[in-house]
């Protein structure tokens, strides 16, 4: 990339990530909340590591991932140019057999939806502990499905108990919350208020499980209403993504 061009770029970011805090602020102030209460997430996926390393300059320490390879590649890529820690998170649906994979570097999986994939990644997490190649334990959010369709990733919420006893009894895995997203033709409000309710069931419970993911570029001020206490933004922030 030419200098000119990275400029640019980096001028454009600029102004789309100026743009999302402004929303995020607002939002939370139109809700009554602290703009601090809801942490942003910028979701990477398909753009390069370049846009990462920017997006680092420009103060963002969190990015959000979807694919096991493109991550692992990325992650690479970006540290070869920046040598402090930031956090990666796995937002996408999760096959078992990447489960190893992803505990090398996540610091945070969005996407557990089942109790075989729990399993899978309590064990990946001790495997990387051994190794060396991660020294704290995984946090953990359970996708729920809102709709109750098995076929469209997350949990039913007839199966949530078992898998938040299987999580919580890991010893290597941290209950962190729940993530959810608005099924298709769904109003947010009516996802996001479903959600906030079976998050308040969840913390009777489980006091710890505090995060709630809620929220991407199109719905993020409806998220932030009904208590998302993390949005995951990928558009608004780095423009239309690539076709793959
Ligand atoms: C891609 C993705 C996002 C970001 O979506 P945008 O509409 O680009 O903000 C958020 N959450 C998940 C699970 C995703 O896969």
């Amino acid at each position: 990339m030419s200098a000119d061009a990275r400029a640019a770029r980096r001028q454009e970011l600029a102004d789309r990530l100026a743009a999302v805090r402004e929303r995020l602020d607002a939002a939370a102030r139109a809700a009554g909340r602290e703009p601090s209460e809801v942490e942003l997430l910028t979701v990477t996926k398909f753009f390069p590591a370049s846009d990462v390393v920017l997006l680092h300059e420009l103060g963002c320490t969190r990015f959000g991932e979807s694919r096991e390879q493109e991550a692992s590649a990325k992650i690479t890529e970006f540290h070869e140019t920046v040598t402090e820690p930031v956090e990666w998170h796995m937002i996408g649906r999760l096959q078992r057999n990447k489960a190893r994979a992803v505990a090398r570097w996540a610091h945070t999986v969005h996407s557990v939806d089942s109790v075989r994939l729990a399993q899978a990644l309590d064990k990946g997490v001790h495997t990387a502990l051994e190794a060396g190649e991660r020294t704290t334990p995984l946090r953990v959010l359970l996708q729920v499905s809102l709709d109750g369709d098995r076929d469209r990733g997350g949990v039913v919420i007839e199966d949530l108990p078992e898998l938040v006893e299987t999580v919580a009894g890991s010893e290597v895995l941290e209950l962190g919350g729940l993530m959810g997203v608005p099924p298709l033709g769904w109003e947010p409000d009516r996802a996001f208020e479903q959600l906030a309710q079976w998050h308040a069931r969840l913390l009777r419970d489980h006091p710890e499980a505090r995060e709630l993911s809620a929220g991407m570029s199109g719905d993020l001020e409806h998220a932030v209403r009904w208590g998302s206490t993390c949005v995951r933004v990928g558009t608004a922030v780095l423009g239309s993504r690539p076709l793959a």
